[in-house]
């Protein structure tokens, strides 16, 4: 990422600032701080004003924010807490801004507690968030990394797929392979569910062993140079039988129709409603438990949400999931998911894995 992509996020986010009147913000969501500054330890605080960005971190990220981050860095020896409030009564600045859904109640108390007079918190939510929606092409070329790396662990991990190897067996060698290619780790708990197991949304991988006649279900992604991929791949070990192609063919019917349901302007819930639809024909509607998809990127879960009632527009660069999915209980479950990107005109679909149901 060039300094200047850094330069231009601070410089909307000072124009948002100023807008709300207020002096200066504390940025205090690790995502949030590197997205702003390029800065990927685990602590550090920015102070952002339009009159520049301050880092604040301790002695351990002394060489590495330097090389990091263009903004001028404070090493703080104690809390960074105190340290930026310091920074901002030298600066006297009166209005501040924190990010409410970033910051524990005690780091909150710390900043009230550095609080000069006449000076005040103002909480704010979703200001670098909002702006962290839509990717810049340089953030698009580094999810589509990540998905190729996800996508390519998944094409060298599933060849251990079959009876007798336990569900966390295949989980560790998709960790293991993703590293290998060049990701830092997966993106989240990588989930992989055979049988009735499968009916659980977010299954924790256990030391079962895959049988014959089950299904498989396997929702993994990379963690790479900072951003994330997501992809869900349904397996079958053996032949399956005419309920599973039914139930399978309907969620793709369902996964197609939302994507074909994507482009700039289109509502995030339509997208949803778009799924919904098809799973309803198939009287499977009750057994979708989650939103249709996500945004995605420095985070895995990220705005929009692509659910009932979210009102908010798709816009063109925005980065997303389309991943419908039927849980019965007793019998398993199914889901479908990409990741994709709202182009000008569409959705691009960056996951190159087919979406045949795998046959083991
Ligand atoms: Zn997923
Ligand atoms: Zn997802």
């Amino acid at each position: 990422m060039r300094a200047n992509e850094f330069f231009a996020r601070r410089s909307r986010i000072a124009a948002a600032l100023a807008e709300r009147n207020l002096d200066a913000l504390i940025v205090s969501g690790a995502p949030n701080v590197r997205y702003l500054t390029g800065f990927t330890g685990s602590n550090g605080l920015a102070l952002l004003s339009p009159a520049g960005t301050v880092l604040f971190t301790d002695p351990r990220y002394e060489i590495q924010a330097a090389q990091e981050t263009a903004c001028r860095i404070r090493i703080a020896r104690g809390s960074l807490y105190r340290a930026v409030m310091q920074a901002a009564a030298r600066r006297r600045f009166r209005r501040l801004g924190f990010e409410k859904g970033r910051l524990p109640y005690q780091d909150y108390e710390e900043l009230q507690a550095g609080l000069t007079l006449g000076a005040s918190l103002v909480p704010l939510a979703g200001v670098v968030e909002a702006q962290r929606m839509v990717k810049s092409r340089a953030e698009i070329a580094l999810i589509q990394r990540s998905v190729e790396t996800n996508s390519a662990a998944f094409d060298r991990a599933i060849r251990r797929a079959r009876p007798g190897v336990r569900e966390c067996e295949l989980a560790a060698e998709l960790d293991y392979q993703m590293r290998l290619l060049g990701a830092q780790g997966p993106a989240f708990d990588t989930i992989v569910a055979a049988g009735p197991r499968s009916a659980l949304p977010h299954a924790q991988p256990t030391v079962n062993t895959l049988r014959r006649n089950q299904l498989l279900l396997i929702d993994v992604g990379a963690s790479r140079d900072g951003y994330a991929s997501d992809m869900t791949r349904m397996a079958f070990l053996g032949r399956p039988g005419r309920k599973v192609g039914r139930l399978y063919r309907t969620v793709l019917e369902a996964q197609s129709a939302a994507l074909e349901a994507v482009r700039p302007g289109v509502r995030a819930e339509q997208i949803d409603r778009a799924a919904r639809r098809v799973l309803r024909a198939g009287k499977l509607e009750r057994a979708m438990v989650h939103s249709t998809g996500h945004g995605l990127g420095l985070e895995i879960h990220e705005a929009p949400r692509l659910g009932r009632g979210e009102k908010s527009s798709l816009a063109e660069g925005m980065v997303i999931t389309v991943e419908p999915g039927i849980y019965l209980e007793g019998f398993g479950g199914i889901r479908i998911e990409d990741t994709v990107v709202v182009t000008h005109s569409g959705a691009s679909v960056l996951t190159p894995t087919s979406k045949d149901l795998l046959i083991l």
